[in-house]
């Protein structure tokens, strides 16, 4: 699958879509989420072109990769998610119900969230 650079999360990382920014490094951005299913959604981009967990995981530098990481723990701790709990998700693809095509990993927290009987 070929990257595609019209996504909404390209144009933002490339500041010619708006966005709530609320932390980034070299390799990561981490922005609020435009339509919040918790008190607390956030949304850590790599800034590199990476479509999937999988393209991610398999081409990223290892900066890159700690960056990513970076990125969450400095999300973690600025809302104080460790305390009571908090939920990282990354849909992937058709079946995971992915709908922006550039890797990305929800961060959820700030309050009791839904399971699924996992
Ligand atoms: P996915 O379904 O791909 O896992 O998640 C994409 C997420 O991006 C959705 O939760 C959606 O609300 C969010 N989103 C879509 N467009 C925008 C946008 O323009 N700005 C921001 N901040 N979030 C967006």
């Amino acid at each position: 699958m070929t990257y595609d650079k019209e996504n909404i999360f390209c144009q933002i990382i490339n500041n010619k879509a708006p966005s709530e920014r609320v932390f980034e490094n070299e390799n990561a951005l981490v922005i609020k989420n435009i339509n919040p299913r918790a008190p607390y959604h956030l949304l850590v981009l790599p800034k590199g072109e990476y479509e999937s967990y999988t393209t991610f995981g398999t081409n990223a530098t290892d900066r890159e990769k700690l960056d990513l990481m970076e990125a969450i723990n400095f999300v973690i701790k600025e809302y104080h998610l460790d305390d009571a709990g908090y939920r990282l998700v990354a849909n992937t693809g058709y079946y995971g119900g992915q709908s922006v095509p550039h890797f990305h990993i929800h961060i959820l927290g700030g309050e009791k969230l839904p399971t699924f009987g996992l």
